[in-house]
């Protein structure tokens, strides 16, 4: 989340003029955007549950420790059902 003050971002390049320091991020209505001061592009940016890469590692660890510590019980679940 960025504040709802403009604020620059060191060496973003615009996707759509491709001017470099142009491009300033901001958040509005609980959501971030960016925008670009040289061409008027305006861009939502997508954050939260669409990223999800710092639990990667451990929803792997915990699900591999689930599989290896319950295999009897997975199997019996399956059988009464
Ligand atoms: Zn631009």
């Amino acid at each position: 989340m960025f504040s709802e003050q403009k604020r620059f971002i060191a060496g973003a390049v615009c996707p759509k003029c491709a001017a470099m320091d142009k491009v300033v991020a901001y958040s509005k209505a609980d959501k971030d955007y960016r925008e670009c001061v040289a061409c008027g592009f305006i861009d939502e940016l997508l954050v939260g549950p669409s990223a999800p890469a710092p639990d990667t590692r451990i929803n792997k660890s915990e699900r591999r420790d689930a599989a290896v510590a319950e295999p009897v019980k997975f199997v019996g679940f399956g059988e009464e059902k």
